[in-house]
């Protein structure tokens, strides 16, 4: 870390300790060049990504956008609001996890996509023919086929 006196660029770690409950370390520092010592804080961030759209527009994560979708899809079908609710964060935390400070808004996409086939056929096949714009009716048959392979989730409230 740079030091704030001189600007040198190589300062030495004195005291490392961890605050706020584990969620920061403290840690005292003394600049190679000049000898002055100072303090600097570490927290880890989860930052939620910003949503690079198709036309590549920035824009801010949508989480209220997002559950809209999912509750469209879900629509009817059998699932409660708390395995929406948990599918939300799951898929944030997914984001969170990506690192990235952008991401496509395929990968949200893909994310929803991945957690509904978990969730509900039905509401996967609604969400997927939105999204994917399924060029033709033979695309959406395969996908329909596909799933067919696969065991319907199962419910369990
Ligand atoms: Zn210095």
């Amino acid at each position: 870390m740079r030091c704030p006196f001189c600007s040198h660029d190589d300062t030495k770690v004195i005291d490392s300790r961890l605050v706020a409950e584990g969620g920061q370390v403290r840690r005292r520092r003394e600049c190679t060049s000049c000898g002055e010592r100072f303090t600097s804080y570490e927290t880890a961030e989860l930052l939620m990504p910003r949503i690079i759209k198709h036309n590549g527009n920035r824009e801010p994560f949508d989480e209220e956008k997002m559950r809209a979708g999912l509750l469209r899809a879900l629509e009817k079908r059998p699932v409660s609001i708390e395995k929406i609710e948990a599918v939300v964060s799951q898929i944030e935390h997914s984001l969170q996890a990506t690192g990235e400070r952008e991401v496509k808004s395929m990968v949200v996409g893909e994310l929803v996509m991945d957690q509904l086939k978990k969730l509900d056929h039905v509401a996967y096949v609604r969400f997927a023919s939105v999204y994917r714009d399924f060029k033709d009716l033979n695309e959406f048959r395969e996908e329909i086929d596909r799933l067919a392979e696969e065991p319907e989730p199962e419910i369990s409230d």
